[in-house]
């Protein structure tokens, strides 16, 4: 692979960023500086230094987003912004996001360029936990038929899930299923209203550990480990 294409691909570098720290002796391959960004390297084995930093090198991308409110999780809309908006431009290249949040959800939300890591994922076979904070307008009740399943939209009847009250207006639901609108429409259908609501756990991943609300970062081996491991 070309030098460049490399720096780009591992989101280190934009392609003019690349040719100039390389026309300044700034990076070195195996331990020779590389002059020439065009230069064929073995993206496998080479060891590239970019201005003193080794550079991983990834196939794909993964990003940890902590959504905040007011974007839609499309890769392109024209009535709203978008969480891609959120990531810089020169690593959103193929970048979706791993399943949706409503416009106003807000917490954490993976974004890839993984299209079978996100499919193993969300398949309804693999049943990767999903935990929502939310609050309601109403007293938090009917938890047993919210638990059980409710009829939403279409007659579905939902999976099975767990509620915990964290008191009277609030509470936590775990869900392994992701229909249009869900915790939305399940507690319309116990007579309540969604008022908030913040997803705090995906796929083996906390909100804990992510960034501050409107901000990102790449996810670390270990949680791409996590992730794979929902196969
Ligand atoms: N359920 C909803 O109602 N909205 C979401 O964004 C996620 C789950």
């Amino acid at each position: 692979m070309r030098l460049d294409k490399y720096l780009t691909e591992t989101n280190t570098a934009t392609r003019k960023e690349a040719a100039s720290a390389a026309r300044s002796g700034a990076i070195t391959v195996n331990g020779e500086v590389v002059r020439d960004p065009s230069k064929h390297i073995d993206e496998n084995t080479a060891k590239v230094v970019f201005r003193g930093e080794e550079v991983v090198y990834r196939r794909f991308t993964y990003i940890m987003l902590n959504k905040p409110e007011g974007y839609v999780s499309a890769t392109d809309d024209k009535s709203a912004p978008t969480v891609l908006e959120l990531i810089p431009e020169k690593c959103r290249k193929g970048l979706f996001p791993c399943g949706r949040l409503d416009r106003y959800t807000v917490g954490l939300m993976i974004l890839t360029n993984d299209g079978e890591l996100s499919h193993n994922i969300l398949s309804p076979k693999h049943h990767a936990e999903k935990e929502y904070f939310f609050r309601c307008e109403k007293p938090l009740d009917r938890i047993a038929e919210l638990e059980n399943g409710v009829h939403i939209e279409g007659g579905y009847l939902t999976k099975p899930c767990t509620v915990t009250k964290v008191d009277d207006y609030s509470g936590r639901i775990v869900l392994t299923e992701g229909k249009y609108h869900q915790i939305k429409q399940m507690l319309h259908a116990v007579g309540n209203k969604i008022t908030y609501l913040e997803r705090i756990r995906f796929a083996g991943l906390t909100l804990e550990n992510a960034p501050e609300r409107g901000k990102w970062r790449f996810l670390t081996d270990e949680e791409i480990a996590i992730l794979r491991s929902c196969r």
